[in-house]
């Protein structure tokens, strides 16, 4: 008797036709499900976020972000907004790029829209090696311009003088909480070696060039085997470059066995080989392009096609 009495209540609840309710409490109800969705958080929401890699530290970072090089004013804002619509996590900027006022900007403008929270957001800015020799001022003018509580990674963006001193006083910030972690760029071999027995903290992550015309695997190799990861600048060959490289016949081929572009198969190419990637870009399709590279895998045969294009064809020094 009880399992018939609640078998009629369920069909007079589930029966309830939304045609019956009127107009405006239907688009009441609608506006009220998109708040509640703007409010979810990633883990909530049903993005493609780009897995995350844990760092040496302990912290964890996705593999994927967009990088900011040349990127100015509301182009900048309208990229890295876009970026993060689309899931993107992670930002990439420099001192040297002299937008981190709009990087910051764009993830305020992100947080204040519900987008996301600070924490759910990773933002990498340099010091460049003309601040190395006053280098709280410039940490102290980083923070200021992004203006987000703290930076998630400082890098120096090059080997020069005073960079053993520039990266102490980064160590003394972490040691305060305004930067999380600590990593370099443009350090090779050499420069690692001599770099990291002169200071405390194990920089988490080394940013160089790397695509497939300049691959550096035994570079790679070596600051992987360090527990440090690498990250590739100019991934689809840099801003000038890309046009050879992103019509190269065997990437093209290995494209069209996926159905996907060439930028994705290096950025896929680069996941498979633990090498984290920025592309950088201010158009709105290529940065969804760009974010879309978790759901195919190259074959072992394919990356090994891509790693006989090496040239060792560097096309920029910073
Ligand atoms: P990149 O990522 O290799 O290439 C960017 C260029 O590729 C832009 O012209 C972009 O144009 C185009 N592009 C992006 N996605 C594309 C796609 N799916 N299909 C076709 N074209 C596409 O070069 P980058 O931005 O200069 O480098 C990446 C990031 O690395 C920089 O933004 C910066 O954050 C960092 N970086 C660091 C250093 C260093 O010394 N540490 C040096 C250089 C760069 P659209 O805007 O039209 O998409």
């Amino acid at each position: 008797m009880e399992k018939v009495i609640l078998a009629i209540i369920l069909v007079i609840l589930t029966g309830c036709n939304i045609n019956n309710i009127p107009k405006e409490e239907v688009q009441n109800k609608n506006e009220t499900e998109n708040e509640v969705v703007n409010m979810k958080t990633d883990s909530e929401r049903k993005l493609d976020l780009a897995p995350t890699i844990t760092l040496n530290n302990g912290i964890d970072m996705p593999v994927l972000g967009i990088g900011t090089y040349s990127l100015h004013d509301d182009t900048c804002i309208n990229s890295i907004y876009t970026a993060i619509q689309n899931g993107y996590r992670k930002i990439d900027t420099a001192y040297m790029y002299g937008n981190e006022e709009e990087v910051g900007k764009a993830v305020k403008k992100a947080i204040n829209d519900g987008i996301i929270k600070r924490e759910d957001i990773f933002v990498a800015t340099k010091l460049y090696p003309n601040q190395y020799d006053n280098p709280k001022e410039a940490i102290e003018e980083a923070l200021k311009k992004l203006d987000i509580e703290y930076i998630d990674l400082m890098l120096l963006h090059h080997p020069g003088t005073n960079d053993e001193k520039a990266y102490k006083a980064m160590e003394e910030y972490v040691a305060s909480g305004k930067i999380k972690s600590l990593g370099l760029s443009n350090y090779y071999i050499e420069e690692i070696d001599n770099f990291l027995p002169k200071v405390s903290i194990k920089p988490v992550l080394v940013q160089n060039e790397i695509h497939p015309y300049y691959q550096e695997r035994d570079v790679v190799k070596h600051i992987q085997d360090l527990d440090i990861v690498v990250e590739g600048w100019y991934p689809l060959g840099g801003r000038g470059h890309q046009t050879e490289l992103l019509n190269d016949e065997t990437l093209v081929k290995i494209a069209n066995n996926h159905n996907r572009s060439v930028a994705q198969v290096i950025l896929r190419w680069d996941y498979q080989n633990d090498v984290i990637v920025i592309p950088g870009s201010s158009n709105p399709d290529h940065i969804k392009e760009n974010i879309s590279i978790f759901d195919f895998e190259l074959t072992e045969e394919e990356m090994k096609q891509i790693e006989v294009l090496n040239r060792d064809e560097k096309h920029d020094w910073y």
